[in-house]
């Protein structure tokens, strides 16, 4: 019979397995450029199906497309439902300038403690800790009386579509569970001498409007005889300059700010100047907290006119939006229509990639965080903070489901989160994160699951 204890000191006997095992799955190339036939995720859904089968676990692989399988392995509990999913992707973006690298980008050469490589941080280290705490777990016979799920979905570097988007669409009952860890959060903060770690609760939405400016051809040469679109664009380029979004402080995240030692709760009306503050001691801080106190709207892309000597008849702009999660679709519209009041030659659509989500932060879940970061990491003195993330991961097909999806990778407060440069050159990962991430993810499934 196994105590947690006892799990968590093992893993520190299987140190080399964990590299080990991060290393294979680096040196494969799974690489998502977005457009189809990429991802090749399959070869390492394999190659973890394999490695499952020969722990003892049972796995199977799920595809939309053949070359695009998710991994999907569960070690059932006494009950017929699986409480708990471990969840992370094994798609990689691509590397970008490879010369830039000081290390072979899938070679996962080692130096300095980290291991280095694309998809090292991102997100095959979680993948990693994940297997290897399942892996432990099966070694030392801990039983369950819930069970535990692990997925891992391709695609989640392109919006999800051939991973767990296609799963929550087609597969839901795959995805079963009550709640669920995954990439996006649990990285460590030192200020003023505290830890603290950011649990990332939910996401900002994620959508595109495209605004387009009309006006009416004419001959370059004769202007006036038609109506430039270009000095519409022009008006609504400023008017998107100067509008100031609402400020707004009411995120859970906001609550927890002592653990940065700012004593007092900003309000809507001194938000700014908190921040300008903070952002003295600690940017990193301040713009977390100016992008969690608002919506943003930013002009990323312009296309229109059609020859050089052509009066322009139509422009169109493009803007990224990234709302709060509860501010929806009409919240939006409100606000455009308002930037645009006056303006009949415009008109706009707004694309959805990504609607924001949000978990509670005060579950059962937290609680095993809690204590499974305590133990991972032997520090009492952790400091919680709910946090929303300005990106989004497959965590949004999930919340929705109603499973409570907690960003939380259980990273090492001695592993500097600025050296992980995901989705940069030299992305890494720290050996000591992929170890305490291994030990946290064990106690997370042992507390959930109700193990023995
Ligand atoms: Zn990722």
């Amino acid at each position: 019979m196994a105590d947690l204890q006892t799990l968590i000191a093992a893993v520190d006997d299987h140190v080399d397995e964990i590299v080990k095992l991060e290393q294979d799955l680096v040196r494969m190339p799974s690489v998502n450029t977005g457009f189809m036939p990429t991802g090749d995720e399959t070869p390492v859904a394999e190659f973890c199906q394999k490695w499952f089968a020969n722990e003892g676990i049972e796995s199977k692989i799920m595809a939309r497309d053949a070359d695009r399988g998710n991994i999907i392995a569960v070690m059932q509990g006494d009950k017929p439902k699986t409480r708990l999913m471990l969840m992370s992707h094994t798609d990689v973006v691509p590397v970008e300038d490879e010369t830039k690298w000081s290390y072979e980008p899938f070679g996962a050469e080692i130096s300095a403690g980290r291991v280095y490589g694309r998809g090292a941080s991102d997100c095959k280290s979680l993948l990693t800790s994940q297997m290897m705490a399942m892996a432990i777990m099966k070694r030392n016979g801990v039983e369950f009386e819930h069970g535990l799920r692990m997925v891992s979905g391709a695609d989640e570097e392109h919006g999800g579509r051939w991973g767990f988007g296609w799963l929550m669409e087609n597969h839901p009952e795959e995805l079963e569970s009550e709640f669920a860890v995954n990439e996006g959060g649990g990285m460590p903060i030192e200020d003023g001498g505290n830890l603290s770690y950011l649990l990332n609760t939910g996401e900002k939405g994620r959508l595109e409007v495209h605004i387009t400016v009309r006006g009416s051809s004419a001959h370059a040469s004769v202007p006036w005889t038609g109506e430039n679109a270009s000095y519409g664009v022009a008006e609504i380029l400023k008017r998107i300059e100067v509008y100031e979004p609402e400020r707004d402080t009411s995120l859970e995240f906001f609550n927890h700010l002592a653990a940065f030692a700012i004593e007092d709760k900003p309000t809507a009306q001194n938000i700014d100047s908190v921040i300008a503050e903070v952002h003295e001691r600690n940017p990193r801080l301040a713009s977390m907290m100016r992008a969690l106190s608002r919506m943003t709207l930013t002009p990323t892309m312009i296309s229109g006119g059609i020859k050089s000597n052509s009066v322009p008849e139509t422009i169109k702009i493009t803007c990224d939006v990234r709302t709060l999660p509860f501010q929806d679709d009409n919240y939006l519209r409100t606000q455009l229509d308002e930037i645009f009041d006056g303006m009949p030659n415009v008109e706009y659509d707004i694309d959805y990639m990504a609607v924001p989500n949000n978990s509670e932060f005060d579950t059962e879940l937290m609680d095993a965080i809690r204590v499974a970061q305590a133990m991972a990491v032997s520090r009492d003195d952790i400091t919680w903070v709910p946090g929303i993330s300005n990106g989004f991961t497959d965590s949004r097909f999930t919340r929705p489901l109603g499973i409570v999806t907690y960003g939380f990778k259980g990273d090492h407060p001695d592993d500097d989160p600025m050296l992980a440069r995901a989705h940069g050159t030299d992305e890494s990962v720290g050996i000591s994160s992929l170890i305490s991430s291994t030990k946290a993810m064990i106690a997370v499934a042992w507390q959930m699951c109700n193990a023995r």
